[in-house]
Protein backbone atom coordinates (compact mmCIF):
# COMPACT_ATOMS: atom_id res chain seq x y z
CA UNK A 1 0.00 0.00 0.00
CA UNK A 2 1.54 3.07 -0.73
CA UNK A 3 2.25 5.87 2.42
CA UNK A 4 0.17 7.90 2.51
CA UNK A 5 -2.95 6.48 1.26
CA UNK A 6 -5.43 7.53 3.55
CA UNK A 7 -6.17 10.82 5.07
CA UNK A 8 -8.27 10.59 8.05
CA UNK A 9 -10.85 13.33 7.94
CA UNK A 10 -11.48 15.70 10.28
CA UNK A 11 -13.64 15.93 13.06
CA UNK A 12 -15.51 17.31 15.70
CA UNK A 13 -14.17 15.15 18.35
CA UNK A 14 -10.78 14.41 18.82
CA UNK A 15 -9.48 12.06 16.24
CA UNK A 16 -7.93 8.61 16.61
CA UNK A 17 -5.42 7.87 13.86
CA UNK A 18 -4.47 4.58 13.27
CA UNK A 19 -1.40 3.50 11.85
CA UNK A 20 -0.57 0.28 10.42
CA UNK A 21 2.69 -1.14 10.24
CA UNK A 22 4.17 -4.21 9.04
CA UNK A 23 7.11 -6.49 7.60
CA UNK A 24 7.21 -8.46 4.86
CA UNK A 25 9.84 -10.19 3.89
CA UNK A 26 10.27 -12.23 0.42
CA UNK A 27 12.93 -14.86 0.21
CA UNK A 28 14.18 -16.32 -2.93
CA UNK A 29 13.73 -19.42 -3.69
CA UNK A 30 17.30 -21.09 -4.78
CA UNK A 31 19.63 -18.79 -2.43
CA UNK A 32 21.87 -20.74 -0.65
CA UNK A 33 22.93 -17.73 1.67
CA UNK A 34 21.58 -17.28 4.93
CA UNK A 35 18.14 -16.12 5.56
CA UNK A 36 18.64 -13.41 6.43
CA UNK A 37 20.88 -12.35 3.56
CA UNK A 38 18.09 -13.23 0.99
CA UNK A 39 15.47 -11.44 2.56
CA UNK A 40 13.88 -8.37 1.62
CA UNK A 41 11.02 -6.46 2.87
CA UNK A 42 8.17 -4.01 1.99
CA UNK A 43 6.20 -2.01 4.63
CA UNK A 44 2.88 -0.44 4.14
CA UNK A 45 2.11 2.51 6.58
CA UNK A 46 -0.88 4.66 6.72
CA UNK A 47 -0.72 7.70 8.04
CA UNK A 48 -2.24 11.27 8.83
CA UNK A 49 -2.03 13.72 5.52
CA UNK A 50 0.81 15.95 4.75
CA UNK A 51 -0.32 19.24 5.08
CA UNK A 52 0.50 20.55 8.47
CA UNK A 53 -2.66 20.51 10.95
CA UNK A 54 -4.16 17.70 8.79
CA UNK A 55 -3.86 15.20 11.90
CA UNK A 56 -4.42 17.97 14.49
CA UNK A 57 -4.89 17.22 17.57
CA UNK A 58 -6.21 20.01 19.66
CA UNK A 59 -6.27 19.83 23.52
CA UNK A 60 -9.17 18.14 25.32
CA UNK A 61 -10.15 21.94 25.79
CA UNK A 62 -9.81 22.42 22.16
CA UNK A 63 -8.46 25.64 22.98
CA UNK A 64 -4.55 25.23 22.87
CA UNK A 65 -2.37 25.41 20.29
CA UNK A 66 -1.00 22.30 19.57
CA UNK A 67 2.97 21.87 20.20
CA UNK A 68 5.26 22.08 17.18
CA UNK A 69 8.85 22.10 17.55
CA UNK A 70 11.17 22.22 14.14
CA UNK A 71 13.44 19.15 13.36
CA UNK A 72 16.48 21.20 13.85
CA UNK A 73 15.62 21.10 17.41
CA UNK A 74 14.65 17.97 17.34
CA UNK A 75 16.32 15.42 14.94
CA UNK A 76 20.53 16.09 15.93
CA UNK A 77 20.96 12.84 18.07
CA UNK A 78 17.84 11.52 18.01
CA UNK A 79 18.51 8.32 15.37
CA UNK A 80 16.39 7.48 12.83
CA UNK A 81 13.47 9.19 14.91
CA UNK A 82 13.16 12.22 11.80
CA UNK A 83 13.34 9.98 8.84
CA UNK A 84 9.74 10.88 7.97
CA UNK A 85 10.84 14.37 7.28
CA UNK A 86 12.59 12.73 3.97
CA UNK A 87 9.08 12.39 2.45
CA UNK A 88 6.77 14.63 4.47
CA UNK A 89 6.63 18.01 6.15
CA UNK A 90 5.58 17.14 8.95
CA UNK A 91 5.07 14.05 11.78
CA UNK A 92 3.73 13.43 15.13
CA UNK A 93 5.14 12.23 18.02
CA UNK A 94 3.14 9.11 19.10
CA UNK A 95 4.32 7.02 21.90
CA UNK A 96 2.62 5.44 25.58
CA UNK A 97 1.46 8.22 27.53
CA UNK A 98 3.96 9.20 30.45
CA UNK A 99 1.99 7.46 32.83
CA UNK A 100 3.02 4.15 31.29
CA UNK A 101 5.71 2.68 33.74
CA UNK A 102 5.71 -0.55 32.11
CA UNK A 103 3.92 -3.11 30.11
CA UNK A 104 2.48 -6.29 30.11
CA UNK A 105 2.99 -8.48 26.70
CA UNK A 106 1.74 -12.19 26.52
CA UNK A 107 3.60 -14.32 24.54
CA UNK A 108 1.90 -17.46 24.14
CA UNK A 109 3.80 -20.92 22.40
CA UNK A 110 1.57 -21.08 18.94
CA UNK A 111 0.25 -24.73 20.16
CA UNK A 112 -0.37 -25.10 16.30
CA UNK A 113 2.72 -26.16 15.83
CA UNK A 114 4.78 -29.23 16.66
CA UNK A 115 6.28 -29.32 20.21
CA UNK A 116 9.51 -29.04 19.53
CA UNK A 117 9.57 -26.16 17.10
CA UNK A 118 6.22 -24.51 19.02
CA UNK A 119 8.93 -24.08 21.80
CA UNK A 120 11.82 -22.79 20.10
CA UNK A 121 9.83 -20.22 18.47
CA UNK A 122 7.92 -19.46 21.89
CA UNK A 123 11.38 -19.02 23.08
CA UNK A 124 13.06 -16.84 20.06
CA UNK A 125 9.26 -14.32 20.18
CA UNK A 126 10.25 -13.86 24.04
CA UNK A 127 13.65 -12.76 23.20
CA UNK A 128 12.57 -10.53 20.61
CA UNK A 129 9.84 -8.64 22.89
CA UNK A 130 12.50 -8.66 26.44
CA UNK A 131 14.96 -7.22 24.07
CA UNK A 132 13.32 -3.66 24.59
CA UNK A 133 12.77 -4.38 28.16
CA UNK A 134 13.73 -1.00 29.79
CA UNK A 135 13.36 0.87 26.90
CA UNK A 136 11.93 2.87 27.50
CA UNK A 137 10.39 1.19 30.26
CA UNK A 138 9.94 -2.61 32.06
CA UNK A 139 8.51 -5.25 30.06
CA UNK A 140 6.97 -8.24 31.94
CA UNK A 141 6.41 -11.13 29.33
CA UNK A 142 3.45 -13.18 30.30
CA UNK A 143 3.50 -16.61 28.31
CA UNK A 144 1.11 -17.93 30.65
CA UNK A 145 -2.09 -15.55 29.79
CA UNK A 146 -2.44 -14.61 33.35
CA UNK A 147 -1.96 -11.18 33.70
CA UNK A 148 -4.37 -8.09 32.32
CA UNK A 149 -1.77 -7.91 29.30
CA UNK A 150 -0.99 -4.33 27.34
CA UNK A 151 -0.28 -6.23 24.39
CA UNK A 152 -0.58 -9.34 23.01
CA UNK A 153 1.37 -11.59 20.20
CA UNK A 154 -0.61 -13.63 18.17
CA UNK A 155 0.75 -16.44 15.66
CA UNK A 156 -0.17 -17.31 12.52
CA UNK A 157 1.18 -20.36 10.01
CA UNK A 158 1.42 -17.38 7.16
CA UNK A 159 0.43 -13.61 7.44
CA UNK A 160 -1.61 -12.24 3.52
CA UNK A 161 0.90 -11.64 0.86
CA UNK A 162 4.62 -11.92 1.91
CA UNK A 163 4.50 -10.59 5.78
CA UNK A 164 6.26 -11.88 8.89
CA UNK A 165 4.82 -9.53 10.99
CA UNK A 166 2.29 -6.92 11.38
CA UNK A 167 0.96 -4.43 14.37
CA UNK A 168 -1.31 -2.72 14.31
CA UNK A 169 -1.93 0.83 16.25
CA UNK A 170 -4.49 3.19 17.12
CA UNK A 171 -3.22 6.40 18.98
CA UNK A 172 -4.91 9.65 20.30
CA UNK A 173 -3.80 12.72 22.25
CA UNK A 174 -5.57 11.82 25.83
CA UNK A 175 -4.77 7.64 25.64
CA UNK A 176 -1.44 7.99 23.41
CA UNK A 177 -0.58 4.52 22.13
CA UNK A 178 -2.54 1.26 21.93
CA UNK A 179 -1.98 -2.11 20.44
CA UNK A 180 -4.77 -3.59 18.54
CA UNK A 181 -3.14 -6.70 16.90
CA UNK A 182 0.60 -7.88 16.98
CA UNK A 183 0.68 -10.65 14.63
CA UNK A 184 3.82 -12.96 13.84
CA UNK A 185 4.34 -15.80 10.78
CA UNK A 186 5.56 -18.94 12.23
CA UNK A 187 6.09 -20.35 8.40
CA UNK A 188 8.00 -19.24 5.40
CA UNK A 189 5.10 -16.80 3.51
CA UNK A 190 6.53 -18.98 -0.15
CA UNK A 191 6.71 -22.18 1.77
CA UNK A 192 3.93 -23.15 3.76
CA UNK A 193 5.52 -26.47 5.09
CA UNK A 194 8.75 -24.15 5.92
CA UNK A 195 8.96 -23.28 9.62
CA UNK A 196 10.77 -20.31 9.67
CA UNK A 197 14.16 -19.99 12.12
CA UNK A 198 14.01 -18.52 15.45
CA UNK A 199 16.37 -15.98 14.71
CA UNK A 200 13.83 -14.57 12.49
CA UNK A 201 11.00 -14.91 14.68
CA UNK A 202 13.19 -13.04 17.30
CA UNK A 203 13.93 -10.12 14.19
CA UNK A 204 10.53 -10.06 13.62
CA UNK A 205 9.03 -9.67 16.99
CA UNK A 206 11.73 -7.43 18.10
CA UNK A 207 10.75 -5.04 14.62
CA UNK A 208 6.92 -5.97 15.50
CA UNK A 209 7.79 -4.56 19.38
CA UNK A 210 9.29 -1.53 18.05
CA UNK A 211 6.34 -0.47 16.30
CA UNK A 212 4.24 -1.37 19.30
CA UNK A 213 6.47 1.26 21.03
CA UNK A 214 5.95 3.58 18.82
CA UNK A 215 8.60 3.42 16.77
CA UNK A 216 8.91 4.00 12.73
CA UNK A 217 11.23 3.00 10.43
CA UNK A 218 15.22 3.04 10.89
CA UNK A 219 16.88 3.86 7.19
CA UNK A 220 20.34 2.22 8.25
CA UNK A 221 20.00 -1.41 7.58
CA UNK A 222 22.50 -2.58 11.05
CA UNK A 223 19.02 -1.44 12.66
CA UNK A 224 16.03 -4.09 13.67
CA UNK A 225 13.65 -1.42 12.80
CA UNK A 226 14.96 -1.23 9.34
CA UNK A 227 12.30 -3.01 6.99
CA UNK A 228 14.26 -5.12 5.83
CA UNK A 229 15.45 -8.11 8.29
CA UNK A 230 19.39 -7.54 7.93
CA UNK A 231 19.69 -6.49 11.62
CA UNK A 232 21.47 -9.50 14.22
CA UNK A 233 20.10 -7.59 17.16
CA UNK A 234 18.97 -4.61 18.27
CA UNK A 235 21.55 -1.32 17.28
CA UNK A 236 22.66 1.14 19.55
CA UNK A 237 21.10 3.34 17.13
CA UNK A 238 17.44 1.50 18.23
CA UNK A 239 17.84 2.48 21.49
CA UNK A 240 18.86 6.03 20.68
CA UNK A 241 15.92 6.24 18.91
CA UNK A 242 13.73 5.04 21.41
CA UNK A 243 14.90 7.51 23.87
CA UNK A 244 14.40 10.52 21.92
CA UNK A 245 10.99 9.02 20.92
CA UNK A 246 10.32 9.02 25.12
CA UNK A 247 11.76 12.29 25.82
CA UNK A 248 9.70 13.93 23.45
CA UNK A 249 6.22 15.58 24.45
CA UNK A 250 3.34 12.85 23.36
CA UNK A 251 1.47 14.48 20.53
CA UNK A 252 4.06 17.06 20.11
CA UNK A 253 4.25 17.98 16.01
CA UNK A 254 7.81 17.99 14.23
CA UNK A 255 8.25 20.62 11.20
CA UNK A 256 10.64 20.51 8.69
CA UNK A 257 12.69 23.65 8.65
ZN1 LIG B 1 7.86 -2.40 10.14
Amino acid sequence: MPRNAVVPARTAVLPILVIVAGLALVIPRLNRTSDLDEIRAEEDSVECGDLPGECATPSPEGLRTERTLRAADVCPRSGYLCVELAERDTFRIRRWTDGVSGLVVHVPAPDFEDAAPSRELHRAAVRGVKAWDGQPFAITVDERGRLDADVTVTWQRQLPGTRLGVTELQWSPTQGLRVQALRVATRSPHDAQRILDPLQIQLTTAHEMGHALGLLHSDSERDVMYPTNTATSLSAQDYRTMEALYSLENGLLVVRN
